[in-house]
């Protein structure tokens, strides 16, 4: 297994990286990007096992139902780019489970694939948004063919892809960049239907990032993004060349959707997971701005602090549900429940900014303005730091002072709106979720529930 350290001079491997217009030629030394590295570099340590042959416990797939709930708090705990190296495996295996039930797709290369991931112990990044063009029109109904990534060239040795992956989170933090397709494909899209994992450094991918980090000398008022936080990447495959034994899908569009399903399947049991804790965080951040206030008491604060409540019990349900009713597939994985997981992601995503709203209503306008670390420490101004920004007496003024900050960078500044929208659109957004939720609740049991209550015996000829 890597080292914290080794994981760091692996990013330094030729891989072409731009941030704000510029390229960065040593990503942990950048100011910007170089945090985010550290945060990575910190999980190798974390999970570093110096035995000959250990490997990730997150790379390892579950086989029974308790081995996945052990996972659950594993993953919490470890940064985004480990998360989504453990989302892209869970799901290249779900594949595999699903494309060797059919005979399809490239079944012997993905376990290669995962075996090889595992003793090299790299960190792989979801790949599946493409640039999408005319949302109207499919992939080869676009007036610019590159649209949607697909296969321009074929040989024994392998495949040449050509087109853009966006919004990739940690694209430039992981080994390998993990292809598959967005959607279902229709017959005629062959060369859309491509699955298969790109080195980084491949000779013609290039990444652009954006990010919510705060910038600036002094980050202390921003408590958590000022250490947390990972780029994005807008993924480009320049006719990128990858061999054989790195393919999982190719020409076979009836099995596009099979990579989407399975990753959006672990993509949602991750997501509701963070979610869970950021709704159990936001209560906290909400009790205690309360009690800071000296409004702890008062009806109206417990009322929204009692829907917080609720909200944050209601995800962790979810979460239980998704895993108590895990699946165990005819080939021993298990992956979580279907309807329980989109139920709950879609719960959390879009009562999120009701949260939020409740939170601010509770903080007051401190969350904005509050003033910073800096100003507390100048002597010019410390002093009216500390007498203004008082609240309850017992509560130090810097305690309030600095559970404002950390109210603010949750959720009230750069960070705050990325995780907003990113609740909505992760894991291919509401819409999604609505879909899959729909597909897998038992529809005729409650038809016919409803039938018998209604006294109808034939409801049509
Ligand atoms: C911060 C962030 C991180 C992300 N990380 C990743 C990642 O690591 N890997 C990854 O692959 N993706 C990632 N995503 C992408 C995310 O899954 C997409 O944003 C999401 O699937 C929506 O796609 P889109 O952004 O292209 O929007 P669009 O597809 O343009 O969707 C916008 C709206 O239009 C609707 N729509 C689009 N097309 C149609 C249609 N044909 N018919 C009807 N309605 C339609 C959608 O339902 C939605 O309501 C990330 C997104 C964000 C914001």
């Amino acid at each position: 297994m890597l080292t914290g350290e080794e994981y760091l001079a692996s990013l330094n491997d030729g891989r072409v990286t731009f941030f704000e217009g510029e390229e960065v030629k040593n990503i942990p030394e950048h100011p910007v990007m170089g945090t985010a590295a550290q945060l990575t570099a910190a999980t190798y340590d974390r999970f570093h096992n110096p035995e000959p042959g250990a490997v990730n416990l997150l790379m390892t797939p579950p086989r029974s139902p308790g081995d996945l709930r052990d996972l659950i708090p594993v993953l919490s705990e470890a940064d985004i780019v480990t998360r989504v190296t453990f989302g892209s495996l869970m799901a290249l295996l779900t594949a595999a489970d699903r494309l060797a039930e059919a005979g399809a797709g490239h079944v012997d290369a993905i376990l290669g694939y995962h075996d090889q991931a595992k003793r090299t112990d790299i960190r792989i990044t979801e790949c599946i948004t493409d640039a999408k063009g005319d949302r109207g029109r499919p992939p080869q109904g676009q007036t610019d063919p590159d649209a949607y990534v697909r296969v321009v060239d074929r040989c024994d040795e392998g495949v040449v892809v050509r087109g853009a992956k966006l919004h990739i989170t940690g694209a430039s933090y992981g080994h390998d960049l993990m292809v598959m397709p967005t959607k279902r494909m229709s017959a005629e899209a062959g060369d859309y239907s491509i699955a298969c994992a790109i080195p980084v450094n491949a000779p013609g991918v290039r990444i652009i990032n954006s990010s919510y980090a705060p910038r600036g000398e002094d980050v202390r008022h921003f408590p958590h993004t000022s250490h947390d936080h990972m780029p994005d990447g807008f993924v480009v495959f320049d006719d990128v060349f990858v061999p054989r034994d790195r393919v999982f899908l190719d020409g076979d569009p009836q099995y596009a959707a099979v990579f989407a399903h399975s990753l959006g399947l672990w993509e949602r049991i991750g997501g509701v997971s963070q979610m869970t804790r950021n709704a159990e965080l936001l209560v906290g951040f909400a009790h205690l701005i309360a009690d800071a206030n000296g409004l702890l008491g008062v009806a109206h604060i417990k009322d929204k602090l009692a829907e917080m409540i609720i909200h944050a019990t209601m995800l962790r349900a979810g979460l239980e549900a998704a895993l108590h009713n895990a699946v165990v597939t005819p080939q021993g994985f298990v992956h979580p429940n279907e309807l329980y997981t989109n139920a709950a992601k879609y719960q959390g995503a879009a009562n999120y900014s009701l949260m939020v709203r409740h939170l601010h209503d509770i903080a007051g306008g401190s969350l904005l303005t509050a003033p910073t670390i800096g100003d507390l420490e100048n002597p010019q101004t410390g002093g009216d730091v500390r007498k203004y920004m008082q609240g309850r007496s017992g509560v130090p003024a810097e305690n309030r002072l600095r559970i404002f900050h950390a109210i603010r960078d949750h959720t009230a500044d750069a960070y705050g709106g990325w995780h907003a929208a990113t609740n909505v659109l992760s894991g291919g957004g509401l819409y999604a979720q609505r879909i899959v939720a729909s597909n897998h609740f038992d529809i005729e049991a409650a038809r016919a529930m409803a039938l018998a209550d209604a006294g109808i015996e034939h409801w049509s000829a």
